[in-house]
Parts: structure tokens; C-alpha cells; sequence
């Protein structure tokens, strides 16, 4: 007995020793392909890549899947530690949290039906019925537009079921997951905007400043080390 107790403490000793530090990583696992579900799991490029700057700093990530419009929240009140999400850096959200260097570029684009010539810019979308998804950037763009009938999902997949079944016109969505969802619904295609260009980038709680500066600095060894460029190859080529 007085063995197994012994043998007992040991592992636990050990364990509590050489444990290492846990960050809590909030996503939102429907933005393919940064994030998304397969065979029950969050895979995607950007969990690959915080798993990468998790070993370069030393730290166990865990991911947690949550809404995408709870996920400032979630970090404002230290239940995850960090936000990865295909997450654009906007001044708004600067408000609350700071951001890492930026990891991609992308831009908002239009989905609609194959068929579809009338929607050739944002103007066009006036008196069409556009989905969005709730909380995106892509929504605060339509917001802009007078005259938008903007119907907002909780979802990309969402908006994108609801524009194959002929319930909306067009729908607003970034470039790269916009690329993703089409070539897996037949029938639909993107329409370019020369809108703005978005960075994404690593959401950190605002006193935080050295966890920001190790995440920069190991974002830019995985560039050096061509780790960044292996990751845009899997998921983008
Ligand atoms: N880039 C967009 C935004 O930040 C969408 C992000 C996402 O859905 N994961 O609002």
C-alpha cells in the first residue's frame, strides 16, 4: 500500500513539476479553413499555427469553441486567455483588447448564386436580401450600405445554406472562407470587392503586454523557419 501511495505521489509530483502552463485559446470552429469541425475535432490553420507558437513559448494550448460574438467577452473576463479566429483587427475591438502582429490579409467578397449578374459591387446589393453573420466585419460593412435588406446568421455555414436554398440573394463574407465553402456548394460564386483590406490577428487581454511580445516574437520564427509558408500551402493551395 504504502508503495502504491509513494509511486502515487511521485507521478503526481512530477506531473505538477513538469506541467506546463496552460493558455486557454478561444475560436469560433466555423470559419473554414482557420477553423472548423473534423470527425469531432477544431482543426484548421489557425490552430495549427497557435499550436506551433504555444511550443515555441513554452505553453500547453487548449482551444475552447465558442460563438464568435462571445468570444471578446470571453477574453474580457479571463475565461481564455487569447482569441484566434480569423479575427480582424478593427479599432473597435482595439477598445478591448490588443492585438499581435498581424498573421494574414484578407477582404470581404460577395457569394451569390452562379447565375446571379445583377451583383457586381456593394451598391448593387440595395433591395437584395444579404446575409451576414452576426458580429463579422462583413457586417459592419452592409451596415454601411443604405437600402440592404441584411438578414444575420449565427454562422458562415448558416448563411451559406441559406443562399444555396435560394432564401437570400447574396451573402458577405471574407475572401479565404468565402474560397472554402464555395468549392464545397455547387451552384454558387464570389464576386470581387476592392474592399478594405483586413489583418488578422492574436487577441490578447489588455495587460498582457508580455504574453503580446512573445507571441510576435515566435509568429516571426515560425516565418523564418518556413512553418508559415508549409501552413499556407496545406490549407490554401
Ligand atoms: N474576419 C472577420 C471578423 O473578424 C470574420 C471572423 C470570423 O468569423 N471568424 O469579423
Amino acid at each position: 500500500m504504502k508503495k502504491i501511495v509513494g509511486v502515487f505521489l511521485f507521478v503526481l509530483m512530477g506531473t505538477i513539476l513538469f506541467a506546463k502552463e496552460v493558455l486557454y485559446v478561444g475560436t469560433n470552429a466555423e470559419f473554414a479553413p482557420f477553423e472548423y469541425m473534423e470527425n469531432g475535432e477544431i482543426v484548421g490553420f489557425d490552430i495549427e499555427l497557435i499550436n506551433k507558437v504555444g511550443e515555441k513559448i513554452g505553453k500547453e494550448i487548449k482551444i475552447k469553441n465558442i460563438a464568435f460574438d462571445g468570444l471578446l467577452p470571453a477574453l474580457q473576463t479571463d475565461k481564455i486567455d487569447l482569441i484566434i479566429a480569423g479575427m480582424t483587427v478593427t479599432k473597435e475591438r482595439e477598445q478591448f483588447v490588443d492585438f499581435s502582429n498581424d498573421y494574414f490579409i484578407a477582404n470581404q467578397v460577395i457569394i451569390v448564386p452562379e447565375n446571379e449578374s445583377s451583383i457586381t459591387d456593394v451598391d448593387s446589393l440595395k433591395g437584395k436580401k444579404v446575409g451576414v453573420v452576426l458580429g463579422y466585419t462583413g457586417d459592419l460593412m452592409v451596415s454601411k450600405v443604405e437600402g440592404v435588406d441584411k438578414v444575420q446568421y449565427n454562422s458562415a455555414p448558416a448563411s451559406i445554406m441559406a443562399l444555396a436554398g435560394g432564401k437570400i440573394d447574396a451573402m458577405i463574407l471574407d475572401s479565404a472562407p468565402a474560397q472554402s465553402y464555395i468549392a464545397k456548394n455547387k451552384g454558387l460564386k464570389i464576386v470581387e470587392l476592392d474592399s478594405e483590406v483586413e489583418k488578422y490577428a492574436i487577441a490578447v487581454g489588455k495587460d498582457k503586454k508580455e504574453l503580446v511580445e512573445q507571441i510576435n516574437k515566435a509568429l516571426e520564427e515560425i516565418k523564418t523557419e518556413g512553418i508559415y509558408d508549409e501552413l499556407i500551402i496545406k490549407y490554401f493551395k
